[in-house]
């Protein structure tokens, strides 16, 4: 991306975010991260309900919700942090509420739930104070931090902060307030931006089964991808768009369209809603993928890495289909795995050969590439020796021999050596994913890319 454009791009989001934000009001960001634990709540839900009381207080911008290492061990499901802006005189009474609101509804007493809050003052942030915070930022998407390099970094800057318990979600709640800041990156992938709008349910509905109209969200996928996306999962012909938790979130809708993404929301049927919320997300963006060779690889990471076939699949139990890839040079090979879960994507992979040379791009634990895409670059070319006919009567000839050439036994035609034919590989060059079903959050979903990529988007 040229400069201006990355320039233009970053006025664009920040625009965004501001865009009730304008006055002349100081302007205070407010990161939450780590208010839920699998038995109940989510932190995009508490950033909602404050969209709401805050604006009591002063103009709120669209919250955003930012996807983080989709690796890390500590993630409820999809390691999620949220930021709002607001513009208020009322700094006072605004950080009261945002405390009050965390300590009501996250899970304290659940093992491993540390809420952390953080507070920014946008006009005390010079852009070298910006620059450190998107770093951060930056970090969280793609590496292991701990809660220590939180604690400095805020330490640095210096920012306001509250944590309970050891104050594990301080590592989110900076990183979320470091989103708009992304553009002193140069990785044009942390730049992209998407939207989802939640719908929340009622209190009295959590933990029941969600009452949604599947019909309904296939139709409005139909009328508004690709939109929006992700919503359903055509081969499985299920619905992707709502969790199966006993958390307070009804469904999602992801999607590049503002409007279509309402469009969307309109067209399902489903039980009540309590409230919807429009996030500004890093959703479908692949920030978490690292350029990087195969030799410099490390677990709890993710990566686009480049090699060639060495080692031809192999679908072990359970129906995972494993093969390795090799550095151009052989110096270091890995292990690339598609999961049962992956579906048909399998059949792609399966069809791989020796020396094909691809882009693997996944997350990596216990060594293994745990595939997101493929894309094949260039396909082997395989020569296979056939058997020549008889000119005569074109049966198949037989071997005299080793290095004797070939016979006719009906007619005793001879032919000196085979035939050799160029293997036909049931296979195209391109881009190939993983279903919606087996999609991460922040997977970019190949409908996404430029049309100048040769994709095959799976939806
Ligand atoms: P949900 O998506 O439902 O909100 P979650 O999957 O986001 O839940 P959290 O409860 O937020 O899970 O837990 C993730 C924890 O991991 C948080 O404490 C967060 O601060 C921390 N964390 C996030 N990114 C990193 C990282 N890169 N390195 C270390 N810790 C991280």
């Amino acid at each position: 991306m040229s400069p201006l454009a990355k320039v233009r791009q970053r006025q664009e989001l920040h625009r965004e975010l501001c865009r009730d934000c304008n006055g002349d009001k100081p302007v205070l960001l407010i990161g939450i991260d780590d208010t839920d634990s699998k038995y109940g709540m989510c932190t995009t839900y508490i950033a909602a309900l404050l969209v709401r009381a805050l604006s009591k207080y002063g103009e709120v911008s669209l919250p955003v919700l930012m996807r983080l290492n989709p690796t890390i061990p500590y993630k409820t499901r999809g390691n999620g942090a949220v930021a709002l802006f607001v513009a208020t005189e009322k700094e006072g009474e605004v950080k009261e509420l945002v405390l009050q609101t965390v300590a009501e509804n996250a899970e304290l007493k659940a093992e491993g739930t540390e809420p952390g809050i953080v507070f920014v003052h946008r006009h005390e942030l010079k852009s070298d104070r910006e620059r450190r915070l998107a770093y951060f930022s930056a970090a969280a998407v793609r590496h292991v931090l701990s809660i220590e390099d939180a604690k400095k970094t805020i330490a640095k800057l210096p920012l306001e902060h509250s944590a309970f318990k050891r104050g594990r979600g301080l590592i989110g709640a900076l990183a979320a307030v470091g989103f708009p800041f992304l553009h002193h990156c140069s990785d044009e992938r942390l730049l992209d931006k998407t939207y989802e709008l939640i719908a929340y349910r009622h209190e009295e509905r959590w933990g029941t089964p969600r009452d949604i109209d599947a019909a309904s969200v296939f139709l409005a996928d139909h009328l508004t991808y690709p939109l929006t996306w992700d919503t359903v999962d055509h081969s499985l012909r299920r619905v992707i768009c709502a969790p199966h938790s006993p958390c307070p979130v009804l469904f999602g809708i992801r999607g590049d369209d503002v409007a279509a993404i309402h469009r969307a929301y309109e067209i399902i049927r489903s039980e009540p809603v309590k409230m919807t919320q429009l996030f500004i997300t890093n959703q479908g963006t692949d920030a978490h993928l690292i350029d990087a060779r195969i030799c410099d690889v490390k677990d709890y990471h993710s990566y686009i890495l480049k090699g060639i076939v060495s080692r031809e699949p192999v679908v072990i139990r359970g129906g995972h289909v494993i093969f390795s890839i090799s550095d151009p040079d052989g110096t270091a090979s890995i292990d690339c795995a598609a999961y049962e879960p992956t579906k048909g994507f399998r059949n792609i992979i399966r069809r791989l050969r020796v020396g094909d040379i691809v882009a693997a791009y996944g997350s990596v634990k216990n060594s293994t590439l745990n595939l997101e895409k493929i894309e094949i670059i260039k396909l082997k070319e395989h020569v296979i020796k056939k058997n020549p006919k008889c000119s005569i009567c074109g049966r198949t000839m037989e071997s005299v021999g080793k290095n004797k050439g070939y016979r006719c036994v009906t007619c005793k035609t001879h032919a000196p050596s085979p035939v050799l034919i160029m293997e036909r590989r049931d296979l195209e060059e391109g881009l190939y994913e993983v279903p919606p079903s087996a999609r991460r959050h922040i997977s970019k979903p190949l409908i996404r890319f430029p049309p100048e990529v040769r994709a095959h988007p799976s939806r």
